[in-house]
């Protein structure tokens, strides 16, 4: 029987590589989500605080609801401005996220916010190794925003 042998990141590397993200994501601030809460008012979407009390401001809701960390099924930005907001992944989440990032191009620059989703979804990597997939197109990305700062130094 042919063995087909790939090298899993080793959980420790992993626990690191998200540490690191978690570093750059915190140049931004993510904040909390919010809901719109009251008789009538649609509890569905997330906002900012500040969408949130506009529309209390407008009469479509009572009062602001939430401003605490949610589990999500994807993750999660605000309803009107799109601003990121604070999550951690559902099961469902992190199966959305993974296909999301397997497929996608990362850019050269890692951006604060593409950090946070990374973060958010390699954090599962233990009840869901599947997310392993995706640790070598992480950590080149890191490798060459390292190599860039160091061409900035010298
Ligand atoms: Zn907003």
């Amino acid at each position: 029987m042919a063995s087909k042998k790939t090298a899993k990141p080793r959980a420790s590397t992993v626990d690191a590589l998200v540490r690191r993200l978690e570093a750059i994501a915190h140049q931004i601030d993510v904040p909390y989500p919010h809901w719109l809460g009251g008789q009538n008012a649609d509890q569905g979407p997330s906002y900012c605080l500040e969408c949130a009390q506009k529309h209390v401001a407008a009469g479509d809701a009572e009062f602001v609801d939430g401003g605490w960390q949610q589990d999500n099924d994807g993750c999660c930005h605000c309803e009107d401005c799109g601003a990121l907001l604070d999550y951690t992944l559902t099961e469902c989440g992190v199966e959305d996220e993974l296909s999301y990032f397997r497929s996608a191009r990362l850019r050269r620059k890692l951006a604060p916010e593409t950090a946070y989703h990374l973060s958010r979804l390699l954090e599962h990597h233990r009840e869901h190794p599947e997310v392993l997939v995706i640790v070598p197109k992480v950590q080149a990305l890191m490798a060459r925003a390292k190599a860039r700062a160091k061409a900035r130094v010298a």
